[in-house]
């Protein structure tokens, strides 16, 4: 078979077998995965496994909640997740796909599209208003202009922010800017959203609604991942999955 034939049949085939593998797979799949960190914050030579030996799989509209004392490993889990560390150790599959040896640049696209990050300390940009830090990774992934400014209007909507769109996050309450974080997610429809600690700097009126918008993203579909120590967020979540010194100890489903 002439080469440019070959290699068009290789490429449709390798595209029809991801797809199956995807259809087969669960959302996220790891397979002992490990995370350890050579040396501690204050320079110490001690080696600590924030990740230690976990096989797990997330199924496609779960809502997941990551929870154990501090230091168990919940934000380690979900870097590893979102693509932003690397296991040391393990398989990671997401969507059917290997991702833990992708390069940076490809782990950074994986994470662009298909991942909503949510954090604690909302990791909003200054200098932008908030219409520009939801539009902002749209952007990067070149979703047209008419089409940009429907999705951010409507995330905006959606949240109840939209008459804050042109302020900047630094004139928000804390409520208010995690609220934008979470509009950024949804504005991008991602598979999964993980979100750390989210509630963790707001009192309990702002993080009720934040929780509350994780229910509705929930109920129309989406994955999420919530890593938390309230006890009464983890009892809305349909899976608890809990973790000790790096191990998954117990996942309960509902
Ligand atoms: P949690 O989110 O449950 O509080 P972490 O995932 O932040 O737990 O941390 C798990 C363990 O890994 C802790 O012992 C922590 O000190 C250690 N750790 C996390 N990040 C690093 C790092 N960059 N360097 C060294 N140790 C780290």
């Amino acid at each position: 078979m002439a080469w440019w034939k070959r290699g068009k049949s290789e490429s449709v085939a390798e595209t029809v077998a991801a797809a199956e593998r995807a259809a087969g797979m669960p959302l996220i799949r790891l397979e002992g995965v490990s995370r350890v960190f050579k040396g501690d914050a204050n320079g110490a030579e001690e080696e600590t496994c924030a990740l230690d030996n976990v096989t797990l799989d997330i199924e496609r509209g779960q809502y997941v909640s990551v929870s154990g004392p501090s230091g168990c490993g919940k934000s380690t889990f979900l870097s590893v997740l979102a693509l932003l560390d690397s296991p040391t150790s393990g398989r990671y599959y997401f969507n059917g796909r290997r991702v833990d040896q992708l390069s940076a640049g490809e782990k950074a696209r994986v994470r662009n599209v298909d991942v909503g990050l949510i954090f604690q300390s909302f990791n909003l940009i200054g200098d932008m208003t908030v219409y520009e830090n939801i539009e902002y990774p749209l952007t990067l992934r070149g979703v047209a202009g008419d089409e940009r400014r429907a999705r951010v209007e409507a995330a905006l909507a959606r949240v109840g922010l939209t008459a804050r769109a042109k302020q900047r996050p630094g004139s928000l309450s804390g409520g208010h800017q995690q609220l934008v974080a979470i509009a950024r997610a949804i504005a991008g429809r991602p598979p999964i959203v993980l979100a750390d600690e989210p509630t963790g700097n707001l009192d309990s009126k702002s993080g009720e609604a934040v929780m509350q918008m994780l229910d509705e993203l929930h109920a129309g579909g989406a994955t999420i991942c919530l890593a938390t120590h309230n006890p009464d967020y983890i009892a809305r979540t349909e899976r608890k999955v809990h973790l000790f010194d790096g191990r998954v100890v117990d996942h309960l489903p509902a």
